[in-house]
């Protein structure tokens, strides 16, 4: 059995667009600072690296799910050509949040997906998201969880117990220091 971080896209990976609006070209897709490197040390230790990330803007009919993978495809051969980091795998939902599917995110259809096709031990893995979904995710696969608390106040709604992530992180260095 691996361990595994599964890391959402949108605030951890790449700045986030402003809320209600999408990343729809590699133009808008700027690398957050530090995401190389922690991704770096996260493969060094031996984890799997998968991408789980809500990209309803292919639903919505804004970004055909071929734009989204040359993106991806992108993203992926940036990180590594930059930092040789390889990425195991980018799962994403395509749908919106009135379809019911089982994969957005708080579902857990992305990582369970992850877990039958690489083998993953959940216990022993990790969660990194800034919304709260992504740590409600983590939380009911089994995973430990990591919020990114960013200065804007995106999170400062109170969350209860099922929302409640292990830990909150300011950057993405500081997660050096809980993942080892
Ligand atoms: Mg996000
Ligand atoms: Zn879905």
């Amino acid at each position: 059995m691996q361990r595994a971080v599964f890391l959402d896209r949108d605030g951890v990976i790449n700045q986030s667009p402003p809320r209600g609006h999408y990343v729809l070209n590699r133009s808008e897709f700027n690398f957050k600072e530090g995401i190389g490197e922690l991704l770096k040390y996260l493969q060094d230790q031996g984890f799997l690296l998968f991408v789980v990330t809500n990209q309803a803007c292919v639903g919505r009919g804004l970004l055909t799910g071929h734009d989204l993978r040359n993106i991806h495809t992108w993203m992926s051969l940036s990180l590594s050509a930059k930092y040789k980091v390889f990425l195991d795998e980018i799962f994403y939902c395509p749908h919106q949040p009135t379809d019911g599917c089982i994969c957005r995110k708080p579902e857990v259809g992305m990582i369970m997906d992850a877990v039958k096709k690489h083998g993953v031990s959940l216990e022993h893995s990790w969660m990194i998201g800034d919304s709260l979904n992504d740590i409600v995710a983590g939380k009911r696969a089994g995973t430990k969880t990591i919020l990114i608390e960013e200065s804007d106040g995106k999170n400062t709604r109170k969350e209860n117990k099922e929302e409640r992530p292990d830990f909150r992180v300011n950057s993405l260095l500081e997660i050096t220091k809980i993942i080892q």
